[in-house]
């Protein structure tokens, strides 16, 4: 199989969504000498940054086919996406990761499902598509004999779309408190921290992924992402073999960010996907301070079909996000010397938004 050449500078890269990660990417593409062109049905703050940018409905094919004109290659910062309008862009243009992760990551059913059919453990999980599931999802939550958490299968984020399920009897107020929405139901698991695996896979299939970060989720926001996480080499391995598959499986290219929990080595599964991003990872902002080639760069060296940059990390970090009004505090972060501060520059603070986050350096130890 012969490659696409690789895009020269000056290439236009175009970017579904215009939020923070959209932002950092375009930062990322400048940095290389690519133009970067979005596409977002709202103002974002990526727009402040970019060199064009069109705003319209994502079902907006006729302005979708003025995008595909205007831009060498397509790629997203969020997986919400319509794939009607990933797979309309495709037929005029490269879309890098390809709409197949988009469909995989979009609704949680199918995206368990193809995890667990790789044959990698996942946390126990029914689908209750409709109110009839009910009375079957919680006999079969009486067989865990575990609170659970029911999670909309699309459009959850940040925790947004869930409801904790203390006993079964509570599952059918919880499926009509989400609004009766096709949902999966999940064991509640007892980790004991949760990890992600920031890999990144090039067109030739070649992969490499960012040391492990560990993450601290609060009212289902991440908090702050360490690294290194203190995870044995053995279970290292296997959260990196993990990532490897998932990729491969889905002939991606680009950034894949995949969560797991991480229940202790003496567990029969001591690692469990919980989730995969097509994208750039938050839990991967500390590479922008702690690694010569960012998870941003990276993933723009990907999706023009350019060679993987390293993605050794030269210091330890610590990534706290900054939270609706945290960022407030922005006179006395920027007067700590010891952190690199990073704001979005979004208009407006609102409670669990995140505006910006900090990364905290120290030496790497051996
Ligand atoms: P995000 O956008 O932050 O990734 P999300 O809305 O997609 O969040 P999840 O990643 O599924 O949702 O869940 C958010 C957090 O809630 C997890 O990182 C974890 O801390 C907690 N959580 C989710 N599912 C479970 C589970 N089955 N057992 C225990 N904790 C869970
Ligand atoms: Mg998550």
């Amino acid at each position: 199989m012969t490659l696409p050449a690789p895009l020269a500078p000056h290439s236009v890269i175009g970017i579904l969504g215009g939020g923070q990660l959209a932002k950092m990417l375009v930062q990322a593409a400048a940095e290389l000498g690519f133009r970067a062109a979005i596409y977002s049905d709202d103002w974002g703050p990526a727009l402040d940054v970019a060199g064009s940018h069109l705003i319209g409905p994502y079902e907006n094919l006729a302005r979708l086919d003025e995008f595909a004109r205007a831009v060498d290659v397509v790629t997203y910062e969020f997986e919400n996406v319509p794939v009607v309008a990933a797979e309309h862009l495709a037929r005029r243009v490269a879309v890098r990761p390809g709409p197949q992760a988009l469909r995989v990551a979009q609704d949680r059913s199918v995206e368990k499902a193809f995890i667990a059919g790789l044959g990698i453990p996942v946390a126990p999980f029914v689908a209750v598509r409709e109110a009839s599931d009910v009375a079957a999802a919680a006999a079969t939550m009486a067989g865990w004999q575990s609170p659970a958490i029911l999670k909309t299968a699309r459009l959850g984020y940040d925790g947004k779309g869930q409801a904790r399920v203390a006993v079964p009897g509570d599952l059918a107020a919880a499926f009509a408190g989400l609004g009766s929405v096709p949902a999966v139901l999940e064991r509640r698991i007892d980790f004991a921290f949760e990890i992600s695996v920031i890999g990144v896979r090039a067109q030739d299939g070649s992969l490499a992924c960012y040391d492990v970060p560990r993450n601290t989720h609060e009212g289902g926001i991440l908090r702050s992402s360490v690294v290194p996480a203190g995870l044995s080499a053995a279970i290292d391995a296997r959260a990196r073999d993990v990532a490897g598959r998932i990729a491969s499986a889905l002939d991606y290219v680009g950034v894949l960010g995949v969560e797991m929990f991480y229940l202790g080595d003496k567990s029969t599964t001591p690692l469990l996907v919980n989730e995969i991003a097509p994208r750039v990872h938050n839990s991967g902002h500390w590479t922008m301070d702690a690694c010569a080639v960012s998870q941003f760069e990276n993933h723009i060296r990907a999706v023009a079909g350019w060679p993987l940059g390293t993605t050794a990390r030269h210091s330890n970090a610590e990534m706290r996000n900054l939270i609706g009004h945290e960022a407030d505090a922005w006179p006395a972060l920027a007067a700590d010397r010891d952190l690199c501060l990073h704001l979005y520059g979004k208009r407006e603070a609102r409670q669990g938004r995140k505006m910006g986050h900090v990364t905290r350096l120290a030496p790497r130890g051996p």
